[in-house]
């Protein structure tokens, strides 16, 4: 079902007023690792949208290394980054990390995340099949192309064929980054299948210097959109600060894009 012997047509998915596909502009998602508070997210809305931003991104449930690292603000969050989301009229993206979760983040989100280390948690992915609801699907850290295809194809076999894909680094021998960014399978992904597929360049780096040039490659590369983690003060984030851009630097790379665009 995924494949484009079956539906050889490239998908579009809608997510709020916002579509992604072949031939539009590249959608932007952005905002922080972690909702950490109503007015840190709401800050960080702030940001993103004046920079052009299309989608807010924030996590409430999130999947940490270790158990003692914040782990997200649960149901507070989700309201907190849904009135956010109402306050700048852009649709929200947030991660569910088990079924008993779903319907929480079904009542507040637009666009329902299933993160990389949940690739291939088949019950989960079954159950965000039944939804009527687009879903953003990342590649497993470890996962090979063919069993990414094979997870989005969970989602499809149970009805739901508004699935997004996303990149965001895979592991590999090296260390210099946090994950190395598999940027060709994206002009892959398009051969294979007629599913849109975005790029982290933020988890798939770990380092805020190189997620604007890595953001730009992979437009280059032909994906239809970008996940990018923003935080008002990412010296003070309670996730993944070392790879958040200030607002600042957000709205410098938006300008970049827009000037980039034209040559796509
Ligand atoms: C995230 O986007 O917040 C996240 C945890 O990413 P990943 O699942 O790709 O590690
Ligand atoms: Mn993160």
């Amino acid at each position: 079902l995924v494949s484009r012997d079956f539906h050889p047509a490239a998908s579009e998915v809608r997510v709020g007023e916002v579509v992604l596909g072949n031939g539009l502009a590249p959608v932007v998602m952005a905002g922080p690792c972690s909702i950490e508070s109503e007015e840190q997210i709401v800050t960080a809305a702030r940001l993103v949208k004046s920079a052009g931003a299309q989608i807010l991104r924030g996590g409430a449930f999130k999947p940490r290394t270790g158990p003692h690292s914040f782990q997200g603000l649960g149901i507070e969050g989700l309201k907190y980054l849904r009135a956010a989301g109402n306050e700048v009229d852009m649709p929200v993206v947030t991660e569910v990390m088990r079924i008993g979760q779903l319907d929480a983040v079904c009542q507040y989100a637009d666009l329902v995340q299933i993160g990389a280390r949940n690739m291939q948690n088949f019950e989960l992915l079954k159950e965000v099949g039944k939804l009527d609801r687009p879903i953003l699907l990342k590649r497993g850290m470890s996962a090979t192309l063919e069993e990414f295809l094979a997870a989005a194809e969970y989602i499809l076999a149970e009805g739901n064929s508004q699935v997004v894909l996303c990149e965001r680094g895979i592991r590999t021998f090296e260390t210099a980054t946090r994950n190395t960014l598999d940027l060709s399978i994206v002009p892959l992904v398009r051969e294979l299948s007629h599913l849109p597929i975005v790029v982290d360049p933020s988890h798939a780096t770990g380092k805020r210097s190189l997620v604007p040039v890595m953001a730009k490659s992979a437009l280059v590369a032909g994906a239809h959109g970008l996940m990018i983690e923003v935080h008002p003060t990412p010296e003070t984030a309670l996730c993944d600060g070392a790879q958040s851009l200030t607002g600042e630097g957000f709205a410098d790379l938006m300008d970049q894009i827009r000037r980039l665009l034209p040559v796509l």
